[in-house]
C-alpha cells in the first residue's frame, strides 16, 4: 500500500518544503519509491528540486483540471526512486475553478488511482493555508506531518490544523491519521525552543516526534544550490535528523502491512 502524507501547516516559512524535499531524499536513499507533489502555487519544491517555472509541459494544474492530462504524463524522474508531479503558479487558478466541480474535494485523491501503489511513499507538499487545495491533499492522504516552528504563536495554528484533519477523516476520509508534529528551526542556544517543545509534548503527547530539526543556514545554502541537506551536506545534522525521521516512518507506517 502507497503511503500518502500530506505535510501541511497553513502559516508560512515553517519547513513544510524544505521537510518534503529531505524526507523524500531520505525515503529514496532507503530504496523506497518516492513520488513528490508539489501542491503549492509558489511551486517552491520544483524549483528547490531545480524545474525551471514553465519549463515542464504539464503539471499539477492540468492532472487536476484537465481530464485528457494523466498523472504519468506530467511525472518528472529527479533522482534514483524520486520523481516530482510539479507545480508552477497556473495551480493558483485551481483554487478557485475547483469550486464549482463535482466532489471537488476528491480530485486529486481520483488522479492518483492511475499510479495503482506503484510509490512507497507520496509526500503533498501543502500551501501555506487550508484552502481546498489543502483539503484535496488531506482527502487524498493516508497520514499527515505537521512541521511546526519552535515558536509559541505556533500551537494556534495546529490547533486550527488538527480541526481541519478531524473534519476531513469525519466526512471525506476515514482513514486519515495524523502521524506527528515534527518541531522545526529549534534553535539549541535558546531556552525558548527547549519551552515551545516542551509545551508541544504536553498538548500533543507522543504525537510531537522525539526528533527535531535543529535551525541551520545550511538549509537555505542547500536550496540554493538546488539540493536537499542529505545530498548537499551528508553528515550535517540537519541532513541525519530527515534520515532518522525517515528510518522511524519506515517502522512505523510499514510494518502494519
Ligand atoms: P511556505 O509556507 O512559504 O511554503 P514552508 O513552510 O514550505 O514555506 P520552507 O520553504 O521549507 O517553509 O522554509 C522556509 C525558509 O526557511 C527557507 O528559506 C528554508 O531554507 C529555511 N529553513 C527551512 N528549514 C530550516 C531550518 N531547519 N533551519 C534554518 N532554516 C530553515
Ligand atoms: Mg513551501
Amino acid at each position: 500500500m502507497t503511503q500518502i502524507i500530506s505535510i501541511a501547516n497553513q502559516k508560512g516559512g515553517v519547513g513544510k518544503t524544505t521537510s518534503t524535499i529531505n524526507l523524500g531524499v531520505a525515503l529514496a536513499h532507503l530504496q523506497r519509491r518516492v513520488l513528490l507533489i508539489d501542491l503549492d502555487p509558489q511551486g517552491a519544491l520544483s524549483v528547490g528540486l531545480g524545474v525551471k517555472p514553465g519549463e515542464p509541459e504539464y503539471t499539477v494544474y492540468e492532472v487536476l483540471m484537465n481530464g485528457a492530462v494523466t498523472i504519468n504524463q506530467a511525472i518528472i524522474p529527479v533522482q534514483a526512486n524520486l520523481d516530482l508531479l510539479p507545480a508552477d503558479n497556473d495551480l493558483a487558478a485551481a483554487e478557485v475553478e475547483l469550486i464549482p466541480e463535482f466532489r471537488r474535494e476528491m480530485v486529486l485523491r481520483n488522479a492518483l488511482v492511475p499510479l495503482n501503489d506503484w510509490y512507497d511513499y507520496i509526500l503533498i507538499d501543502c500551501p501555506p493555508s487550508l484552502s481546498l487545495l489543502t483539503v484535496n491533499a488531506f482527502t487524498a492522504s493516508t497520514g499527515v506531518i505537521v512541521p511546526m516552528q519552535c515558536e509559541f504563536f505556533s500551537f494556534r495554528v495546529i490547533r486550527t490544523l488538527m480541526e481541519s484533519v478531524d473534519r476531513t477523516r469525519d466526512r471525506l476520509n476515514p482513514g486519515l491519521e495524523l502521524i506527528g508534529i515534527l518541531p522545526t528551526m529549534y534553535s539549541t542556544g535558546t531556552i525558548h525552543s527547549r519551552e515551545v517543545f516542551e509545551q508541544a509534548r504536553n498538548l500533543y503527547g507522543d504525537k510531537v516526534f522525539d526528533i527535531v530539526i535543529y535551525k541551520s543556514i545550511r538549509f537555505a545554502e542547500a536550496s540554493v544550490a538546488n539540493k536537499a541537506m542529505i545530498d548537499y551536506s551528508t553528515d550535517h545534522k540537519g541532513a541525519l535528523a530527515y534520515q532518522q525521521l525517515a528510518q522511524t516512518l519506515a517502522e512505523k507506517l510499514e510494518q502494519r502491512g
